[in-house]
């Protein structure tokens, strides 16, 4: 009898050992059905296990594959993510694999199959036909059908669509003439999407340098690219990436999001076609697994996909490209919390490949590491083919003069659509050019407001102020997506009027619509884009000129190059400039920075309108002046005192429950228990801070509190969190719970 080690998805930093039956064998990386508590789970097999005195085993249920289905490098590399996001192994396998390979109970995967019939056995000759098929005609006239169809067709269109009868088909089969057989059908879920012509520019001396520098790399060697707004980033990835193919290896393209970079998309795939595999969000479970095999096999060599891409399971990887590296949507939200760029980067040191990260706006982390070297840094200082930066002007909204006669609502409207911004859109719609306009809130209004008490409507589960939508009228929370009827009266003192205040992408709608009534004005946000292709759709009609004024939140400030746009409005910069985050300055700069540059990428060149009511926060100021660095430095030193990344690693403690008072207490506890631990074993280089209210202190009916862990030091912050994880007893009361976030992107 044989033992193996097992790692199964359950919130557990442990693994376990079941016995093998005769006859069955199952190495490291091999799934195995085994029975855990009652119930079926797949596991991964981690190694050989070890038998306990005493201890009766259970054994293996199947194995349902013949050989290892996670290389020995993926197994490293989720090893080395469990260790450092301090997650069970057997939680990270699961994310690794798609769906269809981990769901207990599907051990085989369930493959898209069709019917189709085959011709079987000696091919009868012309002559013997006709004696063969005297009495049968239909049979004859199906056979040949097949056969000319290349001697296999499939059961639906000679059924269904030729009319043939079933029974005619059932006595060919009887004769032995032909067979009625499975065949699987690889999905193709980009095949709707028209192929492009590759485009043909020659590149710069500025891209021909960074190409050069990247086919000339090292194993392992880690390159930021910073490139302007359009200045080519993507050319420099292709070609990059050509020889990476050449070379006989493969490759991951990662994006913050495939529905908003189609373009980006079909540009690879002009160039590789079909050895392209899009690991896109809305891919069914089935098509993903397809995917998946394809690359495995090595029929596919290049992945692109949002963040779980970089766990395709490319054998020989030459390159991996991080593009808009900055992006917060590399960050995981739930276990394991991982940061797909830092795991690219673990990655490629393993398998010896090339990292590029780039952006035009890299995030702290990334340009600190390139400052002292540890990267490569690329630079492509101008934007491609000789077009322009943007001029960025700046519509100061506490100058707006206002006539005290004027009401309200009139003055309102003035402060959105300003007479410095209807101006240059009535420009752009006389001269037939787009415009891009951002407004980084959905909904109607922001909250809705007692005029008499000031009491803002919010969500019953979150301490989240709930937003109008107008249609259909709702209030939503879009925190937890809690919806309820907008109020008529104040819950609290009663007082009829209910104020609505604030802006949204809605309003904003609204107005455009009434001052441009035959503008073709379309709105992006998540309350649009709800269908799986709806994203590419509205981005798709943007490009061939269909639309007019595309109005959106950040979704539309995302890699997207049409040049016929030469006017890009910020309609109130100032939103999220003020949360209490450290990273909302990086943020607010790096959104700007990027919605700028959708504006001037033709040769008709571009500007760009910010309406903000801070002109001289450092984040609005290095926008316009397309000062990068000048950012950089400033936030740099503002996260001095107190400390916060890159200055110090951060790991977030957030603490919840379903009653306030529990806890509060389960964070006193926390912070106690580690404060002791930190004084027992002198560890003197991490710093504890807090606990303290999250500032989003209620979430989905859950109270939050959370403290902060910061340390120079990463390998003592990972072994204080496994510590403490692995030792500290969460009371089982109130629903209470404590989640960890290593190098958190977002302290709401
Ligand atoms: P980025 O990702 O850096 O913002 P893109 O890769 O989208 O920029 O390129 C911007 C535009 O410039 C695209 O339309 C692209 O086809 C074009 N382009 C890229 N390289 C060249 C070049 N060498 N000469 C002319 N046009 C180029
Ligand atoms: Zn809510």
């Amino acid at each position: 009898m044989t033992l193996v080690d097992v790692a199964l998805p359950l919130p557990l930093f442990r693994t376990f050992t079941y016995a093998l039956a005769e006859g069955q064998s199952a190495v490291r990386g091999q799934r195995v059905l085994v029975p855990v508590r009652g119930r079926k789970e797949i596991g991964i097999v981690v190694g050989e296990g070890t038998a306990k005195e005493g201890l009766k085993l259970k054994s293996v249920l199947a194995v349902p594959d013949a050989a290892p289905l996670v290389s020995e490098s993926l197994l490293a590399l989720s090893t080395w993510i469990a260790d450092y996001y301090v997650v069970p192994i057997g939680i990270v396998l699961r994310t690794i694999l798609p769906a269809l390979l981990t769901g207990a109970g599907a051990p085989v995967p369930h493959v898209k199959e069709r019917r189709v019939v085959v011709q079987s056995g000696e091919l009868p000759s012309l002559q013997q036909r006709d004696a063969f098929f005297a009495r049968a005609p239909q049979q004859r006239a199906l056979f040949e059908l097949v056969e000319q169809l290349g001697g296999r067709a499939p059961l639906e269109l000679l059924l269904e669509r030729m009319h043939f009868s079933p029974s005619v088909l059932k006595g060919l089969v009887a004769r032995s003439m032909v067979v009625v057989e499975g065949e699987t059908v690889a999905r193709d879920p980009f095949a709707r999407r028209a192929a492009q012509a590759p485009t043909t520019h020659v590149p710069s001396a500025a891209q021909e340098q960074a190409i050069a520098a990247l086919a000339a790399a090292n194993k392992g060697d880690v390159f930021l690219l910073h490139g302007v707004t359009g200045s080519g980033k993507t050319l420099v990835y292709i070609e990059f990436l050509k020889t990476v193919i050449a070379r006989g290896q493969g490759a991951i393209v990662l994006v913050p999001e495939i529905a908003l970079t189609p373009q980006a998309v079909d540009r690879f795939r002009a160039v590789f076609g079909n050895s392209i595999a899009v690991l896109h969000s809305a891919l069914s479970d089935g098509e993903r697994y397809d995917e998946w095999q394809a690359l495995q096999r090595g029929d596919k060599r290049i992945a692109v996909g949002a963040r779980s891409a970089i766990f395709a399971p490319i054998a020989n990887l030459g390159a991996i490209v991080v593009d808009e590296e900055h992006e917060s949507s590399y960050k995981q939200g739930e276990s394991p919390r991982y940061h797909a760029r830092e795991v690219a980067i673990v990655r490629a040191r393993a398998e010896g490949a090339v990292v590029v990260l780039g952006s035009a706006t890299p995030g702290l982390e990334s340009w600190v590491n390139a400052a002292s070297g540890k990267y490569t840094l690329l630079t492509l200082p101008e934007r491609a083919g000789g077009a322009q930066l943007p001029k960025v002007e700046i519509v100061d909204l506490r100058t707006i003069p206002r006539d005290p006669q004027e009401p309200a609502e009139a003055f309102f409207t003035r402060t959105v659509l300003t007479p410095r911004l209807e101006a240059a859109l009535a420009a752009r719609l006389e001269r037939g050019e787009q415009s891009i306009l951002l407004l980084n809130r959905r909904g109607y209004a922001s909250f809705v407001q007692c005029a008499g008490c000031g009491d803002v409507a919010t969500c019953r589960d979150c301490s989240i102020s709930l937003t109008y939508h107008r249609s259909p009228e709702r209030l939503v929370c879009h925190y937890c997506l809690h919806a309820e009827e907008p109020r008529a009266t104040c819950a609290r003192c009663g007082e009829k009027l209910v104020k609505q205040k604030g802006l949204g992408t809605q309003q904003v709608e609204r107005l455009l619509g009434e001052r441009y009534p035959s503008a073709r004005i379309a709105r992006m946000d998540v309350d649009t884009t709800s269908g799986k292709w709806a994203h590419t759709e509205i981005l798709d009609r943007m490009g061939a000129g269909e639309i007019d004024i595309l109005l959106g939140t950040q979704m539309i400030a995302k890699g997207l190059d049409f040049p016929n746009v030469t006017l890009v409005g910020v309609v109130d910069a100032d939103i999220g400039i003020n949360l209490p985050d450290f990273r909302a300055s990086e943020r607010c700069f790096q959104l700007l920075a990027q919605v700028a540059g959708r504006a001037g990428r033709g040769p008709k060149g571009g500007e760009v309108l910010i309406q903000t009511r801070a002109p001289s926060h450092h984040a609005v100021r290095c926008a316009v002046t397309h000062d990068y660095h000048g950012f950089v430095r400033q936030e740099l030193d503002g996260r001095r005192h107190p400390t916060y990344p890159p200055n110090v690693r951060l790991v977030n403690v957030v603490l919840s429950g379903t009653t306030e008072a529990a806890t509060e207490e389960l964070a006193s506890g926390v912070a106690a228990w580690i404060g002791r631990l930190l004084v027992k074993q002198r560890i003197g280089d991490v710093i504890m801070v807090g606990p303290a209210p999250c500032p989003v202190e209620r979430l989905k009916t859950r109270w939050r509190w959370h403290l902060l862990l910061k340390s120079a030091n990463a390998t003592e912050l990972t072994r204080v969190c496994r510590y403490f994880l692995q030792r500290f007893e969460v009371p089982n009361r109130a629903g209470l719970r404590v989640t960890l976030d290593r190098d958190p992107v977002n302290l709401m």
